[in-house]
């Protein structure tokens, strides 16, 4: 089956986009954990911060920006928002291609789960 966010980025799975760029895609997450709760990828496949290197550096850079982009397009800069990037099992990541989960829309707490 290959990767799930490529497929998405392919088109080969359907999402609800929200946002996109040259770089990068954004859609709302099947499994919303906020009442926004919107993903951010790379085009490009890299599997997890762990497998990032120097020529990714304005890659990553593009999808942090997208983040912001998205918190604004969904009202959520005046109150405030959470991005999270999940890193291998400890951490809970769940589909091996890099993104950003930008939540917002209520009170986050902290230390996160
Ligand atoms: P993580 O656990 O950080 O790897 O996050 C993966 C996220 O992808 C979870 O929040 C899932 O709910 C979400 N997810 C899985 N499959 C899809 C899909 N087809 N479309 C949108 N979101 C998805
Ligand atoms: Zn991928």
């Amino acid at each position: 089956m290959g990767c799930l966010f490529c497929n998405v980025l392919e088109k080969k799975i359907p999402a609800t986009v929200v946002y996109e760029d040259e770089h990068t895609l954004a859609f709302r997450d099947i499994r919303p954990v906020a009442p926004t709760h919107v993903l951010v990828v790379p085009r490009k496949h890299i599997a997890a911060v762990h497998d990032l290197t120097e020529d990714d550096v304005t890659t990553i850079g593009h999808v942090i920006l997208a983040a912001r982009k998205v918190a604004h397009m969904e009202g959520l800069e005046e109150g405030g928002y959470r991005l999270v990037i999940n890193d291998g099992d400890a951490a809970g990541q769940t589909v091996h291609h890099i993104h950003v989960h930008v939540l917002g829309g209520r009170n986050m707490t902290w230390p996160p789960g």
